[in-house]
């Protein structure tokens, strides 16, 4: 096979299309290069005001679940531009719901074709995080956080001490001169002399949390690139989490979590995975026997 050859075989049905992300924080800076080479994708960055439904430090509050808000910027594209393929992310941190002491970041990415009328969605949880905090009344005690918190290949952001809602913030601080600078500001707007450091946890100025959304793009190209054995249809693999598993008692499908089927985001194709053979759901939660 001659290299010409190679390059006319399509790496994916959305071979030379163009997606567009809604983002602030440039996170198409993770997302783009995959896309390229796995799906023949090019990828542009909508800028959007996604601080609009919550942020990190809280001077937003959130209203929608994760993958609510991953779903709204999808929206945003798909209504603001003529863009056919959106993508959106978001990401959170809470306690993994295995490992309850834990803390971890949980992304979302979610993915909408309006051309073929295609919505699917992955996430990720991963207890790798880069995010540290402190309260600081020195310069001294500023730099040793600084040098903990990998500084500044991660960002920093501030506020003076004690913490409440409506006060200022010193944000999307990468630079010495920056952080001294807004540190005295701080210092001098504190009742009692003291700041509040943290972590930024922003895509863009935390690299740790730019890698997993690195991963979990790959998780969604996976995805696309699977074709429902059923219909064709790209995005093959939906595991259907928390429904569907049949009762023991009448086989009606029931809300209980069927972890191991894989499902078709077009048409009812379901495939269960072969390790859980014979799964049943207790009669309890089945909404035939028990309505
Ligand atoms: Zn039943
Ligand atoms: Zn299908």
């Amino acid at each position: 096979m001659d290299a010409f050859e190679l390059a006319a075989i399509p790496k994916s049905v959305y071979q030379g299309e163009c997606f567009v992300i809604a983002t602030k924080h440039h996170k198409s800076i993770a997302l783009a290069p995959a896309f390229s080479s796995r799906l023949g994708v090019g990828m542009m960055e909508y800028y959007a005001d996604t601080d609009k439904l919550g942020t990190f430090s809280g001077t937003t509050q959130r209203k929608l679940s994760p993958i609510e808000a991953a779903k709204q910027k999808c929206l945003w594209v798909l209504e603001r531009t003529n863009a056919d393929f959106a993508i959106g992310s978001e990401g959170s941190f809470h306690p993994h719901p295995d490992m309850p002491f834990i803390n971890a970041n949980h992304e979302v990415l979610y993915f909408m074709d309006r051309r073929n009328n295609i919505e699917i969605y992955e996430t990720s949880i991963s207890t790798k995080i880069h995010y540290f905090s402190e309260i600081v009344s020195s310069q001294e005690e500023l730099l040793n956080f600084a040098k903990q918190a990998r500084f500044p290949s991660h960002g920093i952001l501030l506020c003076p001490f004690p913490k409440h809602a409506g006060q200022k913030f010193f944000q999307e601080i990468t630079s010495f001169e920056k952080l001294i600078q807004y540190f005295n500001e701080a210092k001098k707007l504190s009742s009692e002399g003291k700041v509040w450091v943290e972590t930024e946890l922003r895509a863009h100025l935390n690299p740790t949390r730019m890698k997993h959304i690195e991963q979990l793009g790959h998780q969604l190209i996976d995805r696309l690139i699977s074709h429902c054995p059923q219909c064709k249809a790209p995005g093959w693999g939906q595991k259907k989490l928390s429904t569907g598993l049949p009762c023991k008692d009448c086989g009606s499908p029931t809300n209980a979590i069927a972890a191991e089927m894989i499902s078709c985001s077009q048409c009812q194709h379901i495939e269960e995975k072969s390790y859980m053979p014979g799964e049943n759901a207790d009669p309890r939660l089945c909404p035939v026997c028990n309505p």
